[in-house]
């Protein structure tokens, strides 16, 4: 073991924050090895590579970074490259004629045997299936500023969308249990959090594995309770169930922001019929309508697949005009990706690509000039920001309620004030998607 104590250890982390977790836990037990952890690659005697594969898109970007990582152990700067994470569920051991010169692969339920395979002189190939049970996200070497941070309700996903991988990668749906829940919430709290950004690949399904009614809403109130958290933010929610319950508890819990992330994916009813989304139009538009009503000044971000199998120009249409109709205020879309193993890859009248990228360009096109109106229209405001830092540009960065770290725009102060305050203050202009402010 004394060997192991020496290493140092470089991580790079893709894709999703519910694999950001995974790399700040695996970045945990190898630093509870006798590692030294958070070392940049050229200076990295074991380089680990966190992947992504959800799509063909984030599976090259992880095939290219694992490259990268290869290129430092040809040149003998590096001695071992390890694989972790979703594209090890995808492609396992196929990786190793993908990228020859891997030293060990470790599959996302093998996150604990990641310190063998950082420390082994051999081959490691760590690929079990799910086994069961949720391991526990406590004790992170974090990765994010430490006054926000993401906090991991539940894996895995039940649902059959037709188009995802996720299921296969992550497994079935399992929920954390509260106390674990409130426990983890507290010990990033202790550490400076005040920002919870509450992820799982299902949210809104919280509890149902656990048989308790209306579980989220309740997760929600007892998050809001803890002393020390300032905000609490719901992402990936799906449509359905989306009760009473849990728009009740947003909208009444002075901690829970009026922001919900809620890919809806389509709007029109045979695509989402194909999509096996299992809701409608007016199931869609009856729940935005509701949370919009219910919650003051909620602001729904929102994804869209463009270019589905089958997809009509009159269906891409009706799209647009759903988003004209209702302005979200933030968008993002993915242009479909036809994903091995999953039916929607299998569907007759695939779209050609360069029909599905001129579809996305039009569809964010119309989304810019929504946000770019919404952001003219709120100059004059007060506004409560969060600062984040400087960013390098030198600049002071933040972000208010409907701001999600990472994928939202920001608000950039005209003066520099410490990371992890929140700042009040006046919106007195806007650069595309971002909000300048002025403190008070
Ligand atoms: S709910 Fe999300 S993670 Fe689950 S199958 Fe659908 S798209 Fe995939």
């Amino acid at each position: 073991m004394s060997a192991s104590r020496q290493l140092r250890v470089a991580l790079v982390s893709l894709g999703c924050p519910k694999n950001l977790i995974d790399s700040e836990k695996i970045l945990a037990l190898l630093a509870e090895g006798g590692c030294i952890v958070a070392a940049p690659m050229d200076h990295a005697d074991v380089i680990v590579v966190n992947t992504c594969g959800f799509l063909e898109a984030a599976r090259q970007e992880s095939l290219e970074v694992i490259g990268e990582a290869l290129a430092h152990k040809r040149a003998g700067r590096a001695q071992r490259v390890v694989v972790a994470g979703c594209l090890v569920n995808r492609d396992a051991e196929e990786l190793y004629k993908l990228a020859p010169g891997i030293d060990a692969i470790v599959g996302v339920n093998n996150r604990r045997q990641i310190l063998q395979a950082v420390t082994a002189k051999r081959r490691v190939t760590r690929t079990d299936p799910y086994s069961g049970g949720i391991c526990s996200d406590a004790g992170r070497f974090r990765l994010t500023p430490r006054h926000t941070a993401y906090l991991r309700i539940s894996e895995g996903c039940d649902r059959q969308c037709s188009f995802c991988t996720i299921p296969a990668i992550r497994g079935p749906f399992r929920s954390k249990q509260l106390k674990a829940i409130v426990a983890e919430a507290r010990e990033l709290i202790a550490d400076g959090a005040v920002e919870l950004n509450v992820i799982g690949q299902d949210t809104t399904a919280y509890g149902r594995d656990l048989g308790v009614k209306g579980a989220l809403a309740s997760l929600l109130r007892r998050l809001d309770r803890l002393d020390g958290v300032r905000w609490i933010r719901l992402m990936y929610a799906y449509p359905r169930p989306f009760d009473d319950a849990l728009i009740e508890a947003i909208a009444s819990t002075p901690h829970v922001v009026a922001y919900i992330d809620l890919p809806l994916q389509h709007i029109s009813g045979p695509i989402l019929r194909r999509m096996k989304r299992g809701i409608t139009r007016a199931g869609i538009e009856k729940l935005l309508v509701k949370i919009r009503r219910r919650i003051p000044g909620a602001a729904i971000r929102t994804t869209f697949i463009v270019g589905f199998p089958g997809e009509s120009d009159a269906q891409f249409t009706e799209l647009l005009g759903f988003i004209r109709e209702f302005e979200f205020d933030a968008l993002g879309v993915f242009e479909f990706s036809p994903e091995p193993g999953t039916t929607a890859a299998e569907l007759p009248r695939q779209i050609p690509d360069d029909v599905k990228a001129a579809r996305a360009r039009a569809l964010m096109a119309q989304q810019q000039q929504i946000a770019f109106a919404a952001n003219s229209a709120s100059v004059g405001r007060p506004i409560e920001v969060l600062v984040d830092g400087i960013d390098t540009q030198g600049r002071c960065v933040g972000r208010y309620y409907a701001q999600a770290p990472d994928i939202d725009g920001v608000c950039y102060l005209s003066e520099p004030r410490p990371p992890g305050t929140f700042v009040t203050g006046k919106i007195v202009g806007w650069e595309d998607y971002d909000l300048l402010v002025r403190p008070k």
